[in-house]
């Protein structure tokens, strides 16, 4: 039987992104449903890392034969001292909507120059490999937050996130053209790498 990454997440966007990037792993990539189960890991730690780590090992301790990987993303603000950080989704409150939560950070940047609005989307996963331990990875990409929300693709902070290289918010970008350049996608393939590295896909297939 093909080995299996299962990668503990419900959302089938990056489900598509993580099979698009580890497709020449030669594991099958299967998201946490398909394996048949669920999970509710209490995301208490200080970093995206160790959130990452709390899932990934919450999960593998369901699926002891599996890699299992799982990630914790964020947005970064260095003028709010990192805020929202590892509370993007909580920010303000779990339900409230995005469109609140981006007018409220824009508030909170009111005069702020370009140079002093820098920011960056940071991803971070780890990976439980039987016999192996847990690995974490980060990936990022940098940006600044611009003056009005712009652009209807993507979700979250995209419409207030902009990138130099195109001169627009992320959420004025198409899916590929976001795609290209994800801090998931940084993220993953410094896994698939780091994995290589360490010969676990040649140790996992010998299993
Ligand atoms: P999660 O841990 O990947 O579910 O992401 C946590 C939160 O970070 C999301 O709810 C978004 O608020 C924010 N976030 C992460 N990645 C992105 C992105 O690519 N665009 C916009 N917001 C993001």
């Amino acid at each position: 039987m093909k080995q299996r990454i299962v990668f503990a997440t419900t959302n089938e966007g990056k489900m598509d992104e993580i099979r698009q990037i580890m497709s020449d792993s030669g594991f099958e990539i299967i998201s946490m449903k398909e394996a048949g189960i669920c999970i509710d890991a209490d995301e208490n730690g200080d970093s995206f890392e160790e959130n990452a780590r709390i899932k990934a090992v919450c999960a593998a301790g369901l699926l002891p034969e599996d890699i299992v990987m799982a990630d914790d993303s964020g947005l970064e603000i260095d003028y709010l001292n990192k805020e929202p950080g590892i509370y993007s989704a909580r920010y303000l409150g779990e339900d409230t909507s995005y469109d609140i939560k981006n007018r409220a950070l824009l508030e909170r940047l009111t005069g702020v120059e370009k140079e002093r609005r820098t920011a960056r989307f940071v991803s971070a996963i780890a990976a439980a490999v039987p016999n192996e331990g847990v690995f974490v990875v980060r990936g990022a990409v940098e940006g600044y937050i611009g003056w009005e929300p712009a652009g209807t693709n993507g979700f979250g902070y995209d419409p207030i996130f902009y990138v130099d290289e195109y001169g627009c918010s992320t959420a004025e970008l198409t899916m590929e053209q976001k795609n290209a350049f994800s801090h998931r996608g940084n993220a993953l393939r410094a896994m698939k790498e780091l994995l290589a590295k360490k010969g676990i896909f040649k140790a996992t297939y010998a299993r």
